[in-house]
């Protein structure tokens, strides 16, 4: 591994004087709350930061980023922890929450979203206006972790990653400025912020474009996981032709035998088509006529999604829980690849994942350019995503050896390349660029932030 920045520890002089200019705002180790406040979403990384400051407004964000530069320490936003990665430790954490400014145009369909609005608060402002911004699975995440990341949005395939719906980015830049950055002010450093991740600055708001969601009809459809070889060659042959406002992905479902999971999901293993259309239900039912025909269904939640819930279709965990994950992304879904995912985690197996999925991509994602952001087009048709619960070290290692037959499994399938936003705790960012792109983000890292303030969760530049 190359080392192309370092990174000083923080003396406890230097934390005293951020503490005295943001007083009441900073906590470091042994304080009380450190616990609650310096881990993220992801319980299962044990994120060590030097200190966690609480932004009441944009003016502390630059006065952290001019304290940074004066004493050689990294800087990093985190407003949820949906990312969290152990590259963030020894930095200072900025939590975001504060900053919650929506503002809408309508006429120009322009949202501008502080760096503390989770997506589901977005969408309970756009939803009265049959808008939508291009939310991924979940209502949790901030819209400018996602966005900074690339996004992988239910809407992906109509209007492409959410990355290349941003128009403007407000951060505050190496030298503690506060600047507005389009792709005409900055055209390099605009074109690494749609996608590249958090290592140009930290951001406070960005204005994004909204796309029309007048109507959306989706849920999901569920199985026992024996039927998994006829629910998935359904899934593959209703994606293989559906419009681009279709989106199905396919899930396989194991829930732990606990209390709080209800009866009949309780200690079961299931499998199931999540869908979202934006459209009439009657023309959505008429393309998923081969799913819907399969017999043996447990469940059926499909109708009317109104936006602000467009969580529940995937209903995945809001609270924070110790997570494991691996993906990638396939050139196919075919009988061999079914056939060889099922052998390892279908009906039979004791695969210990909670979540394997597959998600239908191309449309908009496939039309991308370069020009857009780092991850350019995304040719590929599917990507497969696997997540296990690490409750304790034996199970990690089972989680671990499970992903690693998988990943076999597909080997075959597989580009080598996965989402930026699905990359695993301690993946290479490589993986989510092609050689190109990552030498340009790391030729914009080093002109705007040479001496390394701002430290993303999955920095471009190797550390040292
Ligand atoms: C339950 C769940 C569902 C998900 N579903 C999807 C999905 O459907 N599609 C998809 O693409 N991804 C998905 N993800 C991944 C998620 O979108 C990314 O991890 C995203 O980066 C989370 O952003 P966050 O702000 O919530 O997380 P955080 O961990 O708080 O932030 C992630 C990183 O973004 C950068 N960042 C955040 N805010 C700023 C800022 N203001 N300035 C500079 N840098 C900043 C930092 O580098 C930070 O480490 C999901 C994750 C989870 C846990």
């Amino acid at each position: 591994m190359t080392h192309d920045l370092t990174y000083p520890a923080v003396d406890n002089e230097a934390l005293d004087e951020l503490t005295a200019m943001l007083p009441g705002q900073v906590l470091v180790p042994g304080d009380p709350g450190w616990e609650e406040h310096s881990r993220g979403w992801i319980l299962s990384v044990d994120q060590r930061p030097r200190a966690v400051l609480t932004v009441g407004e944009t003016e502390d964000v630059v006065a952290a980023a001019r304290w940074a530069a004066r004493h050689g320490v990294a800087i990093s936003a985190q407003p949820v922890g949906h990312g969290a990665t152990t590259a963030l430790d020894d930095t200072v954490l900025l939590r975001t929450r504060a900053l919650r400014e929506i503002t809408i145009d309508t006429e120009q369909r322009i949202a501008r979203v502080g760096a503390g609005v989770k997506w589901g608060e977005l969408l309970a402002v756009t939803s009265e206006l049959g808008l939508t911004g291009l939310v991924g699975s979940s209502p949790d995440p901030s819209v400018v972790g996602f966005c900074l990341g690339g996004g992988l949005s239910w809407f992906g395939r109509a209007y492409g990653l959410a990355a290349h719906s941003v128009v403007a980015v407000e951060l505050v830049d190496a030298a503690g400025e506060l600047r507005r950055v389009t792709a005409s002010s900055d055209p390099e450093l605009f074109w690494a912020l749609c996608g590249g991740g958090g290592d140009f600055g930290i951001v406070t708001a960005m204005e994004l474009r909204l796309h029309p969601a007048p109507h959306v009809f989706g849920g999901r459809l569920l199985w026992p996981i024996e039927m998994a070889r006829p629910v998935l060659k359904a899934f593959r042959a209703v994606s293989a032709t559906a419009p681009d406002a279709l989106t199905l992905w396919a899930q396989l479902f194991r829930f732990p035998a606990l209390d709080e999971i209800p009866e009949p999901l309780r200690g079961g293993a299931f499998v199931s088509i999540d869908v979202s259309y934006l459209g009439s239900a009657e023309e959505a039912l008429a393309l998923l006529e081969p799913c819907l025909e399969l017999p043996a269904r447990w469940l059926n939640t499909l109708g009317t999604v109104p936006l602000a819930e467009l969580g529940s279709i995937a209903a995945e965990p809001v609270d924070p829980m110790p997570v494991s994950e691996t993906s990638g992304l396939l050139r196919d879904f075919d009988d061999v690849a079914i056939d060889r995912l099922l052998a390892v985690v279908g009906a039979g197996s004791t695969a210990p994942l909670a979540v394997v999925q597959v998600r239908h991509l191309g449309g908009a994602l496939a039309r991308a350019s370069a020009a857009e952001g780092p991850a350019g087009a995304v040719l590929e048709p599917y990507q497969f995503f696997c997540l296990g619960v690490p409750v304790a070290p034996e199970v990690e290692a089972a989680i671990q050896e499970c992903f690693a037959e998988v990943r076999t499994a597909l080997g075959g399938h597989t580009t080598g390349r996965t989402m930026f936003t699905f990359l695993g705790a301690d993946d290479d960012p490589g993986r989510a660029f092609s050689p190109g792109a990552l030498a340009r983000l790391r030729e914009v890292k080093r002109r705007t932030d040479p001496d390394g303030v701002f430290r993303s969760n999955r920095p471009v530049l190797s550390r040292g």
